[in-house]
C-alpha cells in the first residue's frame, strides 16, 4: 500500500538557505542553519518544525513525512 508524502524532513543546509529560502512560508520565522525544516510537497515550500506540527494533524490520515536522509526523494 502507498501512502501519500506531504512532507520532507530536512535539515536546514547553507544550499537551501541561500539558494531556496531562509525564511518560513508560514510563519516567515528564519531557518537556522543545521535546524530541521520540512518540504510541504502540497504546497511547494519550506515550514519550519513548529508550523509543521500545527499543520500536520489537518492533513490526511494517509500522510507520511520522508526523511531525506533516507534518499527517498
Ligand atoms: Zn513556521
Amino acid at each position: 500500500m502507498s501512502r501519500e508524502k506531504c512532507f520532507i524532513e530536512q535539515t536546514a543546509t547553507m544550499n537551501i538557505l541561500l539558494k531556496v529560502t531562509n525564511v518560513c512560508s508560514e510563519c516567515y520565522g528564519d531557518f537556522i542553519n543545521g535546524s530541521t525544516i520540512f518540504y510541504d510537497l502540497k504546497a511547494c515550500r519550506y515550514i519550519c518544525e513548529l508550523c509543521h506540527e500545527r499543520l500536520l494533524p489537518l492533513m490526511s490520515s494517509e500522510c507520511v513525512v520522508d526523511n531525506d536522509d533516507l534518499g527517498l526523494f
